[in-house]
């Protein structure tokens, strides 16, 4: 039986991993699960699958954890290091899918194992690819990307030699306001970019689509996990989510993966990997679909790609101040601090502080580093807004 883990077991992901399990009894063995402010669920999918272990984020609930599971003889735990032990216990198959930074260090830990490493937290990849997979490497683990794109991406790589790869192409739905006009977007409201067109996602990648910053995270995924150059990999705006990435090869040829906008094909791709496996996925009636759109993604719209093509540029410690200047104006703006179209310009400002600074230029890239990077640009962010409210 193959043991299993999932980090992030509440989220959107994880909830979509578990029904996968769900469906499969006997085929796997629940090792540890984590989650958040989300106790009943955590401790009821800890029961119904037998876990070894529920940890959660929050050490201030771990009171409720231990109540939850009294008598079960599932063991609990709390905090962030708990969360990275829970990663290092002895299994097959690891789900990465803690939304953020947060979702590195266990998953550098989860790595160590030598086993494989279902790749949901993009975070890790944009903060630090190099380090997360030297460490695969150092370990003779596996990564297999869980983003739809990149798995699309992988599926079409089977088999071809990434040194005919002319370009790559992902596909953005555009999100909560592709239609809007651009005058309206500096006063739209967080409950209206909560809410995504064609996907069911946790909120703040729905929020990140909506700005394209989740694509603007992706094009630098791309970038890292195949390491493909800048300057090959786009973005373009396909409104019905079907299409879910393009790879062109030297002779012209394009490979599309087309699919239901359905997470559950990308998770059981690598729950399946290297073979492929039933998906309970809905099957498409392209009769019935008729067309498929596309359109260039306006750089004015979405200035996101535009800095992300910058930060792939730059390398080094340019993604984890990427990443964190973008958490911290995400904040601002499901706080009410900032507006929508602020949150471009904090990360503009952001790196355009921080990128120059002394100390910050060919640095190793190690936990530390990118943590360090992390924590300045989150200063950073904090004070644009800070002076945005002054
Ligand atoms: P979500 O918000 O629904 O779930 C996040 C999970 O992480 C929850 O279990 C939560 O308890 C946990 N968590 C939150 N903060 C934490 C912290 N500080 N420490 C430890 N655990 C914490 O998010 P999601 O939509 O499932 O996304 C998870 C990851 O997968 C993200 O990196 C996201 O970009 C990526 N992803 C999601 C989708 C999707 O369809 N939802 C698609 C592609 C990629
Ligand atoms: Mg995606």
């Amino acid at each position: 039986m193959r043991r299993i883990s999932i980090l992030g077991a509440t989220g959107s992901i994880g909830q979509s991993t578990l029904d996968l399990v769900r469906r499969a009894p006997g085929a796997y063995r629940v090792v540890a699960l984590t989650g958040g402010q989300n106790i009943a669920l955590l401790a009821a999918d800890a029961l119904e699958f037998g876990a070894e272990i529920a940890v959660t984020a929050d050490p201030a609930r771990l009171t409720d954890l231990r109540a939850a599971l009294a008598g079960t003889g599932v063991a609990a735990a709390a905090g962030a290091g708990a969360i990275s032990e829970a990663a290092a216990r002895p299994a097959d198959w690891i789900m990465s899918a803690i939304v953020g930074a947060a979702g590195l260090p266990p998953g550098l830990e989860a790595l160590k194992q030598g086993g494989t490493l279902a790749l949901a937290n993009k975070e890790s990849l944009v903060t630090a690819g190099p380090l997360l997979l030297g460490q695969a490497a150092r370990h003779g683990a596996t990564v297999l990307p869980v983003d739809s794109e990149h798995s699309a991406i992988f599926q079409a790589l089977v088999g071809e030699d990434i040194a005919t790869v002319e370009r790559v192409i992902i596909t953005a739905s555009g999100g909560a306001f592709r239609d809007r006009p651009l005058t309206d977007l500096a006063h739209v409201t967080v409950a209206e970019a909560s809410s995504h067109p064609n996907w069911d996602m946790g909120q703040r990648i729905t929020i990140d689509s909506a700005s394209m910053f989740n694509k603007a995270m992706e094009l630098i995924e791309t970038h890292e996990f195949f390491g493909i150059a800048p300057d090959r990999i786009e973005a373009i705006v396909h409104p019905e989510s079907l299409v879910h990435a393009l790879v062109g090869f030297t002779d012209g040829g394009l490979m599309a993966h087309v699919g239901p906008p359905d997470m559950r094909h990308a998770i059981g791709y690598a729950l399946h990997w290297p073979r492929r496996g039933p998906v309970p996925v809905e099957r498409l009636d392209l009769a019935r679909i008729g067309q498929l759109n596309f359109r260039a993604a306006d750089p004015a719209r979405y200035p996101a790609l535009s800095l992300a093509h910058r930060v792939m540029k730059q390398g080094g410690l340019a993604g984890a101040l990427f990443n964190a200047a973008k958490e911290a104006a995400l904040d601002g703006f499901m706080a009410g601090e900032i507006g929508f179209l602020d949150m471009a310009r904090v990360v503009e400002a952001v790196l355009d502080d921080t990128l120059s600074r002394e100390g910050l230029q060919n640095v190793t890239i190690s936990l530390d580093s990118v943590q360090q990077a992390d924590a300045l640009a989150r200063r950073s962010a904090r004070d644009w807004i800070e002076q945005k409210r002054a």
